[in-house]
Formats: structure tokens, sequence, C-alpha cells
């Protein structure tokens, strides 16, 4: 079965950990007949969390995409994870959104990972919804949430962005709080919203406003309209003549605006309470794009020969193929790699080609996936999302497409690794299995990668924190049946120049007969660029023959690469090739790259070596009880405290730490805190490292 364009979404769900993204997306699968029971998260048996050590978590790690119907539009629910060091995965699953539901807790407010999310939702230019969920706990807070959307996330952006409360909470808290949460009040149609309790929600009383809210409700109401008549001359003539907008063209007004960026409607209810669902599902449909509402997609030409002009593709079924594969996942049995057709129609049994391998695959069975059922089709038409079946060679990030009409989608940037750890097999026997998996689990998340160190044989698998490795570690144990053994974790350092330093290197070796030759000159320099090294080629034209200019240059890149004087990877460094000094039927390949090789090293050891730590961005929120002994404990790890405020009853603390003075935090903030403060952390940048660490690597 092929949907069509206009009535599809393509959305997500984004949310700090702990806000109730799980829970609400659960309840959005009930509501919309997708799933026929209510999972619940503190017991483990969510729809989404199938994976089971995301259950046992309670958090959703790996990113799948569900289906489900509500009110004649198929939404696609691209899931994304909640846990900070897996922002690569949010920002993989934006890409391949057209909107997207950001959930806040009523009591926390706007945290870290939420002001992470919005920020990459702002450059993929997603528009967003919001939720405030948890309206049902002591010290919600339905206005000062919605301020803090304001003034935090909306306020920080160069154009007018606004949210637009649409609700307004019925209460607040539970019982036996006098006042407490029973529904929420539809500001547009001005009514009252009851959820019944008994069927999980699944019926909606609408009555009245109470009186003592209408008052309130009216303001808010006017709030709205005048945000909504400011984006529209022609509301804004009939707000001032009548001093309202019909409710028809509000929800047209509303939509534009959404799409294009400039308001945020915004809704709110508790989730674990059945109270508010179904309004969110409303608004999807009504106010998120469809793919349609989305701008052709922008790609080039894989031959670089016919790069000049961008490849653009509508958004048709009529124009080639073109779909991005954003997510693989792999189990024992083998790969379903989940796409986003872009362009025209991905057909079961056909081929099509990988421009980045140059290679074409076979696209074996399409399926459309429900949750935890999956139903098999034969076509997937433009502005879906699917699993394939089939593909051998291809990646998270790669593109599908037509192979007479190639076309290469920009693939997706994730940042540098920061922690590694060795790993080997626990029997001899499983040294092939262990590096088939890696390279499978690297297929899957492009933030991991794996390899074997030159010096020791050992092999290194690295990636963005100390939970990700270990979840990484459990995954083979689990999923593909594999005992390993791990080293302690390590710092992933990184090498960069201090001072600007030209040197020779050269190559001589006068044996009778077959003398060899070659001299070398290179500049190195600090200099931050868009790669971690910059190479350039300063040869005057004509110096050296073409394929020994090739030869030269991917010989000073591979000894760049091979790392700087300790062996880490070089970074912010920029070497430029001067001179070479050569000599007909003396300089030999062997020559040329020793040479170079030799410009490189002692290139190096004039410019002086830097040793550059990760540092850590971390957001530890805590009960303000705990407050001192948290900072004292971050004062130890030679934290930088950036900013520390109050919110709600809780104090955060926004901090830039070593990665490697915080190993074990987790367990120690729980034993500082009695287990009540929370923190995220992420890699923020790389640092000059103190002496002392480089002294010892040294000694
Ligand atoms: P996620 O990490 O964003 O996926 O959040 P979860 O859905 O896993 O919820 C985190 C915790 O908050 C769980 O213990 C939920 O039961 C709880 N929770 C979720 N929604 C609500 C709500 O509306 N009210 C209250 N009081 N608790 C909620
Ligand atoms: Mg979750």
């Amino acid at each position: 079965m092929t949907r069509s364009i206009d009535s599809i979404r393509n959305i997500g769900i984004v949310a700090h950990i702990d806000a109730g993204k799980t829970t609400t997306t659960e309840c959005i699968l009930f509501y919309s007949g997708a799933s026929h029971r209510m999972g619940n998260v503190d017991d483990g048996d969510t729809e989404t969390d199938v994976d089971p050590e995301e259950a046992e978590r309670g958090i959703t790690i790996y990113s799948a995409a569900v289906t489900c119907q509500w009110q004649g539009t198929t939404i696609n629910i691209i899931d994304t994870p909640g846990h900070v060091d897996f922002t690569a995965e949010v920002e993989r699953s934006l890409r391949v959104l057209d909107g997207a539901v950001v959930i806040f807790s009523a009591v926390e407010g706007v945290e870290a990972q939420s002001e992470t999310v919005w920020r990459q939702a702002d450059r993929y230019r997603v528009p967003r919804i919001c939720f405030i969920n948890k309206m049902d706990r002591i010290g919600a807070d339905f206005e000062r949430t919605f301020e803090a959307i304001r003034d935090r996330l909306c306020g920080q952006s160069e154009r007018n962005v606004q949210p637009l409360a649409m609700q307004i909470p019925i209460g607040t808290g539970s019982a036996p709080t006098p006042d407490a949460l029973s529904g929420v009040i539809d500001l547009v149609q001005m009514q009252a919203l009851y959820f019944d309790a008994e069927s999980q929600g699944k019926e909606i009383q609408a009555t009245d406003i109470p009186n003592r809210y209408l008052e309130q409700a009216q303001l808010w109401r006017q709030k709205l309209l005048e945000s909504v008549a400011e984006i529209d001359d022609e509301a804004m003539k009939s707000y001032l003549e009548t001093d309202d907008i019909p409710v028809d063209r509000l929800h047209e007004l509303i939509r534009s605006a959404t799409i294009h960026g400039c308001r945020i409607p915004t809704f709110c209810g508790a989730a674990l309470d059945y109270i508010g669902v179904q309004p969110v599902l409303d608004a999807i449909t009504r106010y998120l794009p469809s793919p349609l509402d989305r701008p052709p997609v922008e790609g080039t030409h894989p031959n670089p020969k016919k790069q000049d002009a961008p490849q653009v593709r509508a958004v048709s079924v009529d124009e080639p193929l073109c779909a991005l594969v954003f997510k693989v996942q792999t189990d024992q049995h083998g790969d379903l790699f989940f796409v986003r057709v872009y362009s025209g129609i991905l057909r079961g049994n056909s081929r099509v080609l990988n421009p980045r391998t140059g290679k074409r695959e076979l696209v074996n069975q399409l399926w459309h996936i429900q949750s935890d059922s999956r139903h098999r089709t034969e076509a997937v038409e433009t502005g879906d999302i699917a699993g394939v079946v089939g593909p051998k060679n291809t990646a998270t990030g790669d593109t599908l497409c037509d192979p007479q009409r190639p076309v290469a989608l920009e693939s997706i940037r994730f940042p540098e690794t920061v922690i590694s750890m060795a790993v080997e097999p626990e029997s001899n026997a499983d040294r092939r299995k262990l590096d088939e998996t890696l390279t499978r689990l690297a297929r899957q998340d492009p933030t991991f990668r794996a390899r074997v160190s030159e010096e020791t044989g050992q092999t290194i698998i690295s990636g963005m924190g100390e939970l990700h490795l270990e979840v990484i570690r459990n995954r083979m144990q689990r999923d593909f049946k594999l005992q390993v053994r791990v080293h302690k974790p390590r710092v992933s350092y990184r090498e960069t120049v201090r001072s600007s330093s030209e040197a020779e290197g050269s190559f001589q070796r006068p044996s009778a007969g077959e003398s060899q030759f070659a001299r070398v000159r290179v500049r190195l320099e600090p200099f931050e660029g868009e790669q971690a090294v910059t190479l350039r080629n300063g040869l005057k034209s004509g110096t050296l023959p073409e394929d020994m200019e090739t030869l030269l240059v991917a010989s000073v890149a591979d000894e760049a690469n091979a790392g700087g004087i300790l062996g880490y990877p070089l970074m912010n460094v920029r070497i430029t090739i001067l001179d070479v000094d050569h000599r007909s039927g003396e300089t030999t390949d062997v020559a040329l790259q020793a040479a170079a090789a030799d410009a490189v090293r002692n290139a190096l050891n004039e410019a002086g070596l830097v040793l550059l730590e990760p540092i850590m961005k971390i957001e530890v929120v805590t009960p303000e009880e705990f407050l001192g002994n948290i900072q004292a404990d971050l004062n130890a790890r030679r934290a930088m405290i950036v900013n520390s405020e109050l919110r709600g009853s809780l104090s955060v603390l926004e901090v830039e730490a070593p990665l490697s003075q915080m190993f074990g935090y987790s367990t120690q903030v729980r034993s500082l805190s009695q287990g009540r403060a929370s923190y995220s952390m992420e890699p923020f940048r790389y640092a000059e490292a103190p002496p002392e660490v480089l002294e010892r690597m040294l000694g």
C-alpha cells in the first residue's frame, strides 16, 4: 500500500531524558491503534523500547521508525534517543524529519538536552510543536516552562520566533492538592477537555470552560490571537476590527507559521495520566508539514567532474529515485536499512546505486514497520519511510538512487570520538567474529569506530562516552553472543603543534649502479580548518611530473594521518609542501615517500608538541541540599563551573571538565546525592592538557 504524500507526517519526538518521551509515544501508539495495549516505561514493556537493554534502562537508545494512523494521516515517528551520549543519533534522525514534537517536563523545564536538540532542529530548519508534560507533578509550572521556552529557546533566534500557548492546564499537581490537574483548556475552540481515566484517556469529554478559569483563558486567547495576527496583515486587520479570527482561518495561519518556523504551538498535559495527548496528535496532523511542504532536496553528482551544479530533486514520484539511509538495524539475522525516499519510487526487487561505493545494491524487500510488527509492501513513494532488506555494502548516511540519474546527498557530519578501549574475544576462536561484529556495529552507528592498533595488535573501539562504549559492549554479548574482555577505557588525546616550523627530509642511497635520491621541504603550522589536518600543495607547477606530485601529496597525507610524536591523531594542523629536489632516474617512488615522511617528522619535532584532551560539557541537576557536595567533587575534578542557576526547586550547574577526570561519574553523582541528582554529558571541545599529563607520557 502506498500513501499519498500530503497525508504523511514524518516526525520525531525529542526531549531531555526523563521528560516523558517514551510514555507519550506509548500513548500515541495506543490511541492511533498501532498497539493494542499501553506499555509502561516503569514496567519495561513499551513498544518503541523493543531493545531489551533500552527497556532495562528505560531509555531509548536506538532510533526506529514506527508508523501509525491518525484521522486519515500516516504518522511516521522516527524515535530519537534521549541520552546525550547519543546526540549524533538525534542529529541523524533530524535530517529525515519534517517536523518534531519537543517534550518538556513542567517541573524541570528547559533542560540541557532540550536546548541542544533545539539548536540542532534550528540548524536543519525542522518545524516543531511543544508538549509541556508532567503537569500532574508537584512543582509543575506551565507558565514558567512556557516562558523558558520563549526566552531560552525561541528568544535566541535571530528571527522573531514565538511559542504559541494553544492550551492552559486545568489545575496543577495531583490529588490531594486541592486544585489538581484535571484536564486542559483548548484556547482555539474555547472549551475544556477532560480525559477519562477508565478508558486510559481514550474517551474525551469537551465541555464549557469552568467559570473560575474563564478570565484566565480569555487572556491567554487574546495573546494567542495577537501573536498570530502579527504574522499576517489581513489577519491583523480582521482581528483589529472584530477582536477575533475565525477558527478555520486561525488553523490555517498557525499551520503556515509553524511550517515557516516562526511560531511554535505549545500544548500541555500529563502523558502518564493520559491527559492531553490526542490534541498533540491533532496538532501533528494539522500544523506540522507534510513532505510536500518541505523544500526539494539537493545533492551533488558523485562524479567530481560533474559537480559544478547541484542536483535538485523535487518532491514528486515523477522524479528519479533519491533516498537516504538514516539507520541500519543489525542483529544476528541480518540488516534492516531504514530509508527515507525524497523523490521517485523505491521498488522491491530492484537495483539502486549507492554513489559512495559506486556499486549497485539489491533492494530485495520493503517493509513498513509498525513498532513490533511489520507489513511487506511492493513500493515506497516519495516522502515515505520504510525498512529495506537486501543491500550489502551500505551504511548509515548513504544515499540510494536511480543508477541512471546519480545523486549523493550530503552525508551526515559526526563528531570525533573522545574515548577508546581495547577489547578482545574471550576465546581466540572468536577473533574473526569480533572483527565482523565490530564492522557491523560501526555500519550501524557512525559515532562508533573500531580499529586494530599497529603497535600492539589490539582491537581498539572508540566512541562518545563511557555509556556509549558500555552499550556497545553489551550489544556484542547480547545480540551477537560474543563474549569479550575489555580493558579500561582511555581518553582519546590529540596532538597539535606549538608554533610554525619548516623542515627538510631527504633520502639518499648512493649504491653503485642504482643510487636513489629525493629531498622534500614542508611547513607545519597551527591552523583550525574544516579537517583535522589541512594539506596544501605549494609546489610551482611543473616542478614534478604529475604522477610523482600525486604520490608526494599522498605520502605527506599518509605520514600526517599516522599521528604525531606520541602517535595520537593530529588536529588543528596545516601542512604545506614547499619544495622538492629530484633527479631524473634517481628519484624513485620509495625515495620520494621516505623523504616526505622524514620531512613531516622533522617538522613535527621542530614545531613542538602540544597535547590536547577532550573537554566535556556537563549539566548537573540537583536538589539544593546536595549542591555543596557536588560542587566540591567537581572542583576536585578540574571542572570549571560556567553557570549555576535555580530551576524551580532544583539547582542546575553547567560545567566544563576534562573527560579524563569524569570516569565513573555516574556512580559518584548518585552516591553524593542519595540518587537524586542527574546529569548529562557530551563532547564539547579539545583543550591543551596540563603539563603533568604530557610529562607522564613522555616519561
Ligand atoms: P523519556 O526518558 O523521555 O523517554 O521519559 P519516560 O517516558 O521514560 O518517563 C520518565 C519517567 O517519568 C517515568 O518514570 C515515567 O513514568 C514518568 N512520567 C512520564 N510522563 C509523566 C507524567 O505525565 N507525569 C508523571 N508524574 N510522570 C511521568
Ligand atoms: Mg524513553
